[in-house]
């Protein structure tokens, strides 16, 4: 029904996508947690949250998830990854467990636990590119973002270092922007979907 709210997916599988799911409907949207390959059908967008991205992806695999996931996004689905999120999108992964796979559909080379075992987490200001008051990142056991392919917009950085990056319909951040109270990227995120009618 036009005007009716985008119905987001969220990966349900492990992870902080709860508070996703209480972001998306701060911001509008109508969230659905996703666990099934039938969850997929009528989404449009998807949200890869954090957690703990080997496990996610042992997940993807058992429950039949990741083919139709990997097509969905390939074929324009938006998704927006965080954290885990970030690493299941990245083409090419650095520190990977071993036999690790990704989802493979941003151009970006993610390395995973970054910032190594002694500045596991932390909090930094974020300044998006539009400028405004900084977004409070929160970095837990983040993955830093290496290499970003052509065509990749940074939309954040702490420095010259990449923190959050869209291509086309996918966005994804290092950090964690549904544990900040602030959801201008959810809201970003939202702008780029046009809920099918
Ligand atoms: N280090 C985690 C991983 O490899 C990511 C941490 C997070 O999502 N907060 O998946």
């Amino acid at each position: 029904m036009a005007g009716s709210p985008p119905r987001v997916g969220v990966l349900a599988l492990q992870g902080a996508f709860r508070e996703h799911v209480q972001a998306l409907e701060r911001v509008g949207a109508d969230p659905i947690e996703v666990r099934t390959p039938e969850q997929l059908d009528g989404l449009d967008g998807i949200v890869l949250p954090g957690g703990e991205s080997t496990t996610m992806g042992i997940l993807l695999d058992t429950t039949g998830l990741r083919e139709p996931l990997t097509a969905a996004v390939r074929g324009g689905l938006p998704a927006f990854g965080t954290c885990a999120g970030l690493i299941l999108l990245a083409r090419d992964l650095e520190d990977g467990a071993v036999g690790q796979r990704t989802l493979g559909v941003l151009d970006v080379t993610a390395r995973r636990n970054g910032y190594g075992r002694q500045l596991a987490s932390f909090e930094a200001d974020i300044v998006l590119g539009g400028g405004g008051v900084p977004l409070p990142g929160i970095f837990i056991r983040a993955p830093r973002i290496t290499r970003v392919g052509e065509g990749v917009e940074v939309l954040a950085a702490i420095g010259d270092e990449p923190v959050a990056v869209r291509c086309g319909p996918i966005m994804a951040s290092t950090f964690h922007p549904e544990l900040a109270h602030d959801d201008r990227l959810h809201a970003l995120f939202l702008e780029r979907i046009t809920p099918q009618l």
